[in-house]
């Protein structure tokens, strides 16, 4: 389970996240919802370590992190890091490297695997999100929604025991959106511990089971779906809902 206790981070005067508690059962998924510049991205970027909270505690599996203040040792680190695959709004592949090396440099530079394991990994992985087909193409040649997924499958190669989506659909048409949501919905099936950061209710709606909402760096709302969506306690929240719609 990944549990966030008390996560602050501020950026010189900008307090972004203010006294953040998250808990994400092993094998659910939870969608982040909030308006812009309310603390989502930074939020999952504390869980991967890409930013290190000022202060709060984060339990990722049986490594446990409390922040001070002060840098945490580097081993602890990339212990967490290791347990973390993101995968971004812009999908951000490698260009100059094919879909199948996309999927293997992980395993091969940071894992140090030979190739040929890292490459029957890679190509276990691409069946999974039905891009095999595209395994010796260049990213530039494959549709937002074919480059989202192969990115899916390199986020999933170290077999990370969270999967961090960053607006995984905010960048597609709606039927290259549904690609991608189906991929995140069978890999949800499967087990998949996820925090998804989404303006997408139907992505939400469809694969969450705790949709927390976030207001300004403060969690103000949090439940089930159905509940946030349809019954939700405040006002704004209502507000903010009909907006996705
Ligand atoms: P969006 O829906 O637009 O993606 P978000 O909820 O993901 O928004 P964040 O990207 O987490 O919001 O940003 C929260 C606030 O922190 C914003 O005001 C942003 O400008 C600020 N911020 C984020 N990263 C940095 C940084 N590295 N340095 C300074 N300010 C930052
Ligand atoms: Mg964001």
């Amino acid at each position: 389970m990944i549990a966030l206790q008390g996560i602050s981070k501020r950026f010189g005067e900008l307090q972004v996240l203010n006294d953040v508690d998250v808990d994400i059962a092993e094998g659910s998924v939870t969608a982040l919802i909030g308006p812009s510049g309310s603390g989502k991205s930074t939020l999952l970027r504390c869980v991967n370590l890409l930013e290190t909270p000022d202060a709060g505690t984060l339990t990722l599996g049986s490594e446990t992190l409390t922040f001070t203040g002060t840098a945490p040792p580097i081993s602890a680190v990339l212990r967490i890091r290791r347990q973390t695959g993101m995968v971004f709004q812009n999908f951000q592949l490698f260009p100059h490297r094919t879909v199948m090396e996309n999927v293997m440099e992980g395993l091969v530079t940071v894992l140090r695997w030979p190739q040929a394991k890292a490459r029957e990994r890679a190509m276990t992985l691409l069946e999974k999100v039905g891009m095999a087909h595209k395994a010796a193409e260049w990213p530039a040649t494959l549709s937002g929604g074919q480059q989202q997924r192969v990115a899916i499958a390199r986020a999933l190669a170290p077999s990370p025991r969270v999967l961090l989506c960053d607006e995984p659909t905010s960048a597609l048409d709606p039927s290259l959106a549904a690609e991608v949501v189906q991929v995140l919905r069978l890999l949800a099936e499967e087990g998949m511990t996820m925090l998804m950061a989404t303006h997408d209710l139907r992505l939400a709606a469809a694969i969450s089971q705790q949709v927390v909402f976030l207001e300004n760096g403060c969690i103000v709302e949090s439940g089930a779906p159905r509940q946030i969506f349809f019954d939700p306690a405040r006002a704004e929240t209502q507000a903010f809902v009909t907006t996705l719609r």
